[in-house]
């Protein structure tokens, strides 16, 4: 039997072990850490913002398997989409992850619905949400590192 729980953990340890959009843009035009302090995760995110478009988004840092591969997962999933599609998209993931997840259409999710599983561990939410809350507080305008507690 096809069982989607494998699938996703294949596709979290793909990204964890072969992050994509990993490095630094020199220079960046803006980039802010995040610390997620209950489980050691650190990064770095690098953002470019054209016309209101994110034009280009890298990532840089350490931590568990879920956090890098959070991380990977955004930097694909809104790489060339407005600011505002941006917001969507983590609103979407963040109710997938901490809400009752009922009004949730897993097929507009894209990748970042591997993560689903995640919300079935509270503690490791805040290792998912790290670089989400790390861009949104960059797209704010924050220059102060994004902390999780
Ligand atoms: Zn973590």
């Amino acid at each position: 039997m096809f069982d989607l729980k494998d699938l996703y953990q294949e596709v979290i340890v793909d990204h964890n072990r072969n992050p994509r959009n990993f490095g630094e843009i020199e220079p960046p035009r803006k980039l802010l850490e995040g610390f997620n302090p209950l489980c050691g995760d650190r990064l770095t995110l690098y953002l470019n913002v054209d016309s209101g478009q994110i034009s280009d988004i890298k990532f840089s840092g350490s931590g568990c398997a879920i956090s890098i591969a959070s991380a990977s997962l955004m930097t694909e999933g809104v790489r060339g989409k407005s600011v505002e599609e941006a917001e969507t998209v983590f609103a979407d993931f963040h109710e997938l992850l901490t809400g009752d997840g009922a009004e949730i259409d897993l097929n507009h999710m894209g990748k970042l619905a591997v993560l689903a599983g995640v919300r079935d561990y509270p503690s490791r939410v805040k290792c998912a949400t790290l670089c989400w809350h790390t861009l949104r507080a960059l797209l704010a305008g924050a220059n102060a590192p994004v902390s999780t507690e």
